[in-house]
């Protein structure tokens, strides 16, 4: 089953992503996390996408439309996959479209993940995660059982993204309603589209999900 998760920054796609990979076997694919990880690696495309992806900007196309389309031909996609952030432009979008055709794959779902915006920098801006293995948390919303551990694999190391600032909410909120947003159109013509309330708590946002994906496998 190949799913995309579609929403604004904190809206709670890679909290349910994580969750949903761990439920049914299909694989994350988050192409925010490829990039900190190519950053983090200073490799070339790394170097590139530093700065703009602390402006809040958007990287360019053809450098995110390569990098799914070498990992979706992993074996571990063989199952399915389910993308966290991608696309996020119509030629992203179109990209897909073909790659999925090439591989006689279609899109099964595409998950609205609705929210006001209101609330996106109390989300962002509480975001932390484990430096061991990267499980989401929030100083408010999803903290730890056990202050200090992570519930997942016991680190007790934990990183804030460079970008998850007050000031950058604005610029990346901006390119969502500009770029992504739109695509929301895109796909409900196709009738891949469903959104849920992703305003509600985690456990409820995951039921809503979990429905969906059980109509959809
Ligand atoms: P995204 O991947 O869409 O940018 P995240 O999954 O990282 O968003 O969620 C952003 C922050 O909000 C995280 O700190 C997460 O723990 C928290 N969060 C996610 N879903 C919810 C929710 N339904 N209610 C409250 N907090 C949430
Ligand atoms: P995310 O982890 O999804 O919030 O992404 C973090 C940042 O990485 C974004 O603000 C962009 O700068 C960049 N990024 C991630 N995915 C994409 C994409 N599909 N297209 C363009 N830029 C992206």
């Amino acid at each position: 089953m190949i799913v995309v998760l579609l929403g604004p920054p904190g809206a709670g796609k890679g909290t349910q992503a994580r969750r949903i990979e761990d439920k049914m076997g299909l694989v994350q694919l988050s192409t925010g996390d490829m990039l900190r990880a190519a950053v983090a690696a200073r490799t070339e495309v790394g170097r590139a996408a530093q700065a703009i992806m602390e402006a809040g900007e958007l990287v360019p196309d053809a450098t995110m439309v390569r990098m799914i389309s070498e990992r979706i031909e992993a074996p571990d996609c063989a199952k399915g996959c389910l993308l966290d952030g991608f696309p996020r432009t119509y030629a992203q979008a179109a990209a897909l479209d073909r790659m999925l055709t090439d591989k006689g794959l279609v899109l099964d779902r595409v998950i609205e993940m609705k929210v006001d915006d209101a609330i996106l920098v109390e989300r962002i801006t509480g975001r932390f995660a484990c430096a061991t293995c990267g499980e989401g948390y929030h100083g408010r919303y999803r903290r730890p059982k056990v202050e200090g551990v992570c519930d997942n694999c016991g680190g007790a190391a934990f990183d804030r993204r460079a970008d998850d600032t007050a000031e950058t909410v604005a610029a990346r909120l901006a390119a969502y309603n500009t770029e992504t947003a739109p695509l929301l159109v895109y796909y409900a013509e196709a009738g891949t589209l469903a959104s849920v309330d992703a305003m509600a708590p985690i456990a409820e946002v995951g039921e809503a999900i979990d429905a969906l994906l059980d109509r959809a496998g």
